[in-house]
């Protein structure tokens, strides 16, 4: 059977990586979550006090980032470490956001998972996926979703991990990471003109599921 690469691109907080295991699940393929990605290197910089874009682009080779499975679960690591849980906060998010403007920084990442697709047999989530990643993947979604909902998700989820978020500054967070991601130099976050569009504002998670396991099925 012939595999292809799905390419998921989208909005922080839109349900993309829930929706990319679960595709690739269905699938039978390899998930990559790009985003933990640049939030590793985000990570990384934080943690060296690293702020200006030279002294970013110097450390890159010092930046081994990798997948592991712990429990059925992708993890990433930085240098061997499973930094998973580390970087799934809002400071490290937001440091995801900034580093991400960096052309090497893009450039860095960009040519590993091309080298992750060239099996094909490929679920991979971003904001670049089906613009630059792989131009040319045979199924491109683009999910959106209103950023009040977003907001209210993303916030329920770090109320789920025991923090004691405020509403307002995760939808403020949500809107001014959409601004960065939008309006950034570097392969800023647009859909592909061939990418199919979800929004997933007013359905349930089975719902979304139906429509992107068939969207599946038909291009596979
Ligand atoms: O998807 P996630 O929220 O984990 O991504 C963290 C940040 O990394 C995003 O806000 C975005 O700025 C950046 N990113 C990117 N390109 C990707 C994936 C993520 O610029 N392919």
């Amino acid at each position: 059977m012939n595999k292809i690469i799905v390419a998921i691109d989208g909005y922080s907080s839109c349900g993309k990586s829930t929706i990319a295991k679960a595709l690739a699940k269905y699938a039978g393929y390899t998930y990559v979550d790009t985003g933990a990605m640049y939030r590793a290197i985000g990570l990384y910089t934080l943690r060296e006090g690293l702020k200006s874009e030279q002294d970013i682009i110097a450390a890159l080779p010092h930046v081994q980032i990798g997948f592991i499975h712990v429990d059925g679960m992708q993890h990433v690591t930085l240098n061997g470490e499973d930094v998973e849980s580390l970087i799934r906060t809002l400071e490290v998010g937001n440091r995801a956001s900034e580093v991400s403007q960096i052309r090497e920084v893009r450039q860095y990442l960009v040519a590993q998972q091309q080298k992750m697709g060239e099996q094909k047999g490929i679920v991979m989530d971003g904001r670049d996926i089906g613009t630059v990643v792989f131009p040319k993947a045979e199924l491109k979604l683009f999910l959106t979703a209103s950023p009040e909902v977003r907001a209210q998700r993303r916030y329920d989820e770090l109320r789920e991990k025991g923090e004691t978020p405020d509403y307002e500054a995760v939808l403020r967070d949500v809107n001014e990471r959409d601004y960065r991601d939008t309006h950034r130099d570097e392969s800023p976050l647009r859909q592909a003109e061939d990418a199919i569009v979800v929004d997933n504002s007013h359905l349930t998670r089975e719902e979304q599921m139906k429509v992107i396991y068939d969207l599946f099925d038909r291009h596979k």
